[in-house]
């Protein structure tokens, strides 16, 4: 049994007060769906609100998660932020989204060492892949799917890759109001993203390893995401950044945790 979880990506948004409102909105009900352990409930705000999140959210089961992070521990990296400086604060970190991808040159080869350096920091990464439009049309969303798994994972052991976390986003999905079908991302993440972990780990890691879906999910879509055997829970932008929707979306994880 894989537990679903459940991450807001707040991508460049909110500022502290605007955080600290938004996390009082929705914090009791968030912390009531997450308290029985069946779901996972992960905030990631901008670096800035990460601490102030984590105050809010302490002493309850709702965790905490960055959208970036930099693979050195240190050093002369304006701007950057290091994983040790992450993980005094928070337990999750978001790698390789497509905007880091798209608008800040982020490579494969990249996302793996970010990954390697949050593992070896304790952080849980979430790593999504996705395909963009074209390559969706010209029917190459298998082999780039594949081959963004299989880098991302190059070099990691079978025990950190079973604590993995993998966010299929299709980039034509993302904040497009356009979302991909249940049965479409179903078979992405069923044949292509764990086609690609049996064939480096094994079925046994193929099918422990937790995917979510990613894209333009909102509480009106997602009972279809939630309903398909190989999606393990969602990436959501838009709709995290509204306390309804999102517990609502949650709330659709866990109907029994009222
Ligand atoms: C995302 O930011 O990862 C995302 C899926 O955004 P949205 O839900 O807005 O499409």
């Amino acid at each position: 049994m894989r537990t679903p979880i459940i991450a807001g990506n707040w991508k460049m948004n909110k500022t502290l007060a605007e955080a600290r409102t938004l996390v009082s909105a929705m914090r009791d009900d968030l912390a009531q769906l997450a308290r029985d352990g069946k779901i996972e409930i992960v905030l990631c705000p901008p670096f800035i609100a990460i601490p102030q999140v984590a105050e809010l959210v302490a002493g309850s089961p709702i965790r905490v998660g960055a959208q970036n992070v930099h693979w050195e521990s240190k050093g002369a990296f304006t701007g950057e932020i290091a994983p040790a400086m992450l993980n005094e604060i928070c337990d999750y970190v978001i790698i390789g989204h497509s905007e880091r991808r798209q608008f800040f040159s982020e490579t494969d080869q990249g996302v793996n060492k970010k990954i390697k350096a949050a593992l070896a920091h304790h952080l849980k990464p979430i790593v999504c892949v996705g395909e963009n439009l074209a390559q969706n049309e010209a029917g190459q969303t298998d082999a780039l799917v594949g081959a963004q798994v299989r880098a991302a994972f190059q070099d990691i052991s079978r025990d950190d890759a079973r604590g993995i976390i993998i966010a299929y986003e299709p980039i034509w999905a993302i904040g497009t109001g356009k979302a991909a079908s249940g049965a479409g991302a179903n078979a992405v993440i069923g044949i292509t993203i764990r086609g690609a972990l049996a064939d480096l780990y094994g079925e046994e890691i193929a099918q422990a390893v937790r995917v979510q879906y990613g894209g333009s999910v909102t509480p009106k879509n997602v009972a279809e995401f939630f309903a398909q055997p190989d999606i393990d829970g969602a990436l959501v932008g838009g709709a995290s950044l509204v306390a309804a929707d999102f517990v609502a979306i949650c709330q659709a994880a866990n109907p029994k945790g009222r």
